[in-house]
């Protein structure tokens, strides 16, 4: 059996990479859309086979309500209006899944979860890269001990931001953004430095630089460096850029072995090299649809009614570790954030 979804927004990481992963999923399909643009919906609606009856737009968005073709939206818009279309969703009767980062503050994270909770509905956030499986074989390594005890981490993530992109227009203005680099693509090595150790930082200190007058850092900074402590004593290292080509690697450092998956977090060919006692091998793995594993998941969570692997709350931890980060950043202090609230 196969769930209905909702895509809203049709912009270019949705029609560029989810639409087209439907074709792979076991048990979701596409048959609503929902954007600003009736001609562009009906382009889309024509080439996937989506009844022109289900396209709809902001306005008229609450009214998926009475759809029963529908059971889960999927939020690709701007980061600061994830929250008002997850709440809408859920108070709609529909299970959603957000991309990343899940909203702008603290505050409307909660209010998404609240909101689910209320309706009785499942929230998941996109975090791709926990349904991929070369960082699934990197997390079963370091959570294995096979490279010893685990006591460093590096990754980085960046690239060049393009103001002559729409998608990258938006991401220049803090209001609809939530923040810089670290808001779109440094939560990427946020997120390894978590999933790798399992565990939850209790420090975090930063630095920030934005080129001076360059006109795309007026709003939102350029670069971010941080550390994060964890419990077992890990170090992790991480960088994030809106100035460098583009990078999405990390590295994990353990008393007996090391790891690198480089890309770590691209659509596809991740190659993840492990080094013991001086062999270094390339591990082999069966490369596969990271976002039909992830949209699946969300069905399959619906259908079983279990909690998805990232629920909201794990998109709350990282919008709240990101602003510490700013705020050790800010204050040029280490910032305890101790215990998830
Ligand atoms: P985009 O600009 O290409 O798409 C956004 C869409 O929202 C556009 O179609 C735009 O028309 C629409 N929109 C509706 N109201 C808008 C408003 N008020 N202002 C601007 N646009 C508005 O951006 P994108 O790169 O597709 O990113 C969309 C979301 O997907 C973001 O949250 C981003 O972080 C996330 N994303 C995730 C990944 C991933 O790998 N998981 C990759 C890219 C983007």
């Amino acid at each position: 059996k196969k769930l209905g979804w909702a895509v809203v927004g049709l912009g270019k990481f949705a029609t560029q990479q989810i639409i087209p992963s439907f074709s792979q999923c076991k048990q979701s399909k596409l048959v609503a859309l929902v954007s600003g643009d009736r001609a562009k919906a009906e382009n889309y609606a024509r080439q996937y086979n989506v009844n022109p009856k289900n396209i709809y737009n902001y306005e008229n968005y609450d009214s998926l309500r009475n759809n029963p073709e529908v059971d889960i939206i999927y939020i690709v818009l701007p980061n600061g209006l994830h929250a008002e279309y997850t709440i809408r969703g859920a108070q709609a009767g529909k299970h959603i899944l957000c991309e990343k980062p899940m909203a702008n503050t603290v505050e409307e994270c909660q209010a998404m979860i609240a909101a689910c909770n209320q309706a009785n509905r499942k929230l998941m956030i996109a975090y791709r890269a926990q349904y991929e499986p070369f960082n699934l074989e990197a997390i079963a390594i370091a959570q294995k001990k096979q490279l010893g005890q685990l006591k460093a981490i590096v990754a980085d993530h960046g690239r060049n931001l393009d103001p002559k992109d729409p998608a990258d227009v938006w991401r220049m203005n803090k209001k609809l953004a939530g923040g810089g680099s670290l808001f779109d693509i440094g939560i990427y090595s946020l997120q390894a430095a978590r999933y790798i150790t399992g565990e939850e930082p209790t420090e975090v200190c930063a630095m920030t630089y934005s080129t001076p007058n360059d006109p795309r850092f007026k709003e939102v900074e350029e670069n971010v460096n941080f550390i994060l402590r964890f419990p077992s004593g890990v170090l992790a290292n991480c960088t994030s850029s809106y100035g460098y080509s583009s990078t999405k690697r990390f590295q994990v450092f353990g008393s007996n072995g090391t790891l690198e998956l480089d890309p770590a977090t691209d659509y596809y060919r991740h190659q993840l090299t492990v080094k013991r006692e001086k062999v270094q091998e390339e591990r082999q793995i069966q490369e596969q649809n990271q976002f039909a594993l992830e949209m699946d998941h969300l069905s399959e969570s619906v259908m079983q009614d279990r909690q998805p692997k990232t629920p909201g709350e794990e998109g709350l931890q990282d919008v709240r570790l990101m602003l510490a980060i700013y705020e050790a950043a800010r204050t040029g202090r280490t910032i305890s954030v101790d215990s998830r609230e």
